[in-house]
């Protein structure tokens, strides 16, 4: 078994995770990244519809083509990238990390440590559906990486399970690759994407949205034969006497992600409704030389928010590996009215930041208040599936325990 030193050690190649190895080498420590697969990029390497880089490189990319710039990037750094790296533990006491990789084991002793290990998706075992665990069930990032890496379709007649932007985009996407859509089922009354999705992959596609509609029992043996697919009522239970066979080869889950936090939950402090760990405006989580960055942290919206992160995360994680005191924590953000999602949970008042929250509900129009003074007004409506972003460089309104609310407008 081989041990070697390294500043800052980042764990997950995607898009925090490349961000974060570029900022951390830019400030001349010696920065390895880690990547369990064979390459880096992670969920970017899957998504070759455009829609990403409009923040960071004010141009509409495609997932590989946004993933080229940040390799660019990376290749003008001395940071090492490691693939087939695996990371099996982090001992906190120690600061050394173990993995698995081509060399064997290697045990890493770290300054600092980053982690942006991603997030996976939530499976059919997640809901619970009465019926066989047949074949062609498959999650959305399994189809989407069957169909546009590996070049191989599913199956002939789809059922697409959840609203959300990955759903809408893989039923145009298997439409476009030739397999009847028979429909997207949500259970919500309102869809869990943007309008701007629905409309560019279902509507233009002629493609059925069941609002208000779940799968309530899978059929077949072997192979999927069929569904059944029910109404549902304002508890999302299904009413009875609505349920319909549908004919479907394969069913196609698209129902949330959840963050990858199994490395460092034990030891650090996690936030249940995130569930990712508390962080403060620096990346920084409750444990000083370990710092957090992208899915992992939340789920977030768009990959520019996720790169915004990793290089915070990379900045001061180089800068605690280079012996220098980082600020402390000042300010503290309490959820108040409507707030899910919501960080950084606490900051330092030192530098400007940018806060995310998803409202609890849908809402017509809205305002965020912070110790019940107004912020900003959201004239539009606000759904929980969309991130509200706000971008703070004034602390006048903060207190130790700072309240967030975010109330519906008239
Ligand atoms: C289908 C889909 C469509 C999307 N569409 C858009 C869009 O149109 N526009 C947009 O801006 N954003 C979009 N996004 C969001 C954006 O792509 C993601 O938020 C972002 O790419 C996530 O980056 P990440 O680095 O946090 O995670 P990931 O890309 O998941 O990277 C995590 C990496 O960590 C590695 N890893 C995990 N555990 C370990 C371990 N123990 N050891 C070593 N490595 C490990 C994984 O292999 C992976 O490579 C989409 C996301 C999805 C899933």
């Amino acid at each position: 078994m081989r041990k070697e030193k390294v500043d800052v050690l980042v764990i997950g190649g995607g898009a925090a995770g490349l961000a974060a190895a570029i900022e951390s080498a830019n400030h001349g420590v010696k920065t390895i990244l880690l990547e369990r697969e064979r390459k880096t990029g992670g969920v970017l390497n899957q998504c070759i519809h455009n829609g990403f880089g409009l923040h960071v490189f004010k141009q509409e990319l495609t997932g590989p083509e946004f993933m080229e710039l940040l390799w660019e990037e990376l290749s003008k750094t001395s940071a090492i990238v490691k693939s087939d790296s695996t990371v099996l533990k982090i001992a906190p006491e120690s600061k050394e990390v173990t993995v698995l990789s081509r060399e064997g084991v290697v045990i890493y002793q770290v300054k600092s440590l980053i982690v942006s290990t991603g997030a996976r998706e939530r499976s059919l075992n997640n809901l619970g559906i009465p019926g066989a665990r047949v074949a062609g069930v498959f999650t959305a990032g399994v189809v989407q990486k069957m169909v546009n890496i590996y070049n191989r379709l599913p199956g002939h007649n789809v059922l697409i399970v959840g609203s959300g932007d990955i759903g809408l985009i893989m039923a145009r996407r298997l439409k476009i690759e030739g397999m009847n859509v028979v429909g997207v089922v949500e259970i919500m009354p309102e869809p869990g994407g943007l309008i701007r999705n629905v409309v560019q992959c279902l509507e233009d596609f002629d493609i059925p949205l069941w609002l208000s509609h779940t799968v309530t029992e899978i059929h077949g043996t072997g192979r999927l034969e069929g569904v059944t697919v029910a109404k549902v009522d304002g508890e999302l239970k299904p009413i009875l006497g609505t349920e319909k066979f549908l004919k479907v080869d394969t069913l196609v889950t698209s129902v949330g992600l959840i963050p990858q936090n199994g490395l460092i939950e034990n030891f650090v402090e996690m936030d249940p409704i995130n569930r990712g760990p508390v962080i403060d405006d620096l990346m920084r989580t409750s444990v000083e030389w370990i710092f957090a960055a992208g899915n992992n942290v939340a789920v977030h919206d768009l990959v520019d928010f996720v790169y915004e992160e990793g290089k915070i995360a990379g900045k001061y994680a180089a800068l605690y590996a280079l012996g220098e005191k980082l600020p402390g924590v000042k300010y503290n953000f309490k959820r108040g009215n409507n707030v899910g999602v919501m960080l950084p949970h606490r900051v330092t008042g030192e530098i400007p930041f940018k806060m995310y929250i998803r409202s609890k509900k849908i809402l017509k129009s809205c305002e965020v208040k912070f110790n019940g003074k107004r912020f900003r007004i959201f004239n539009w409506k606000i759904r929980p599936s969309e991130m509200l972003d706000l971008h703070l460089n004034k602390f006048d309104a903060f207190s130790e325990t700072t309240n967030v609310e975010v109330n519906e407008l008239e």
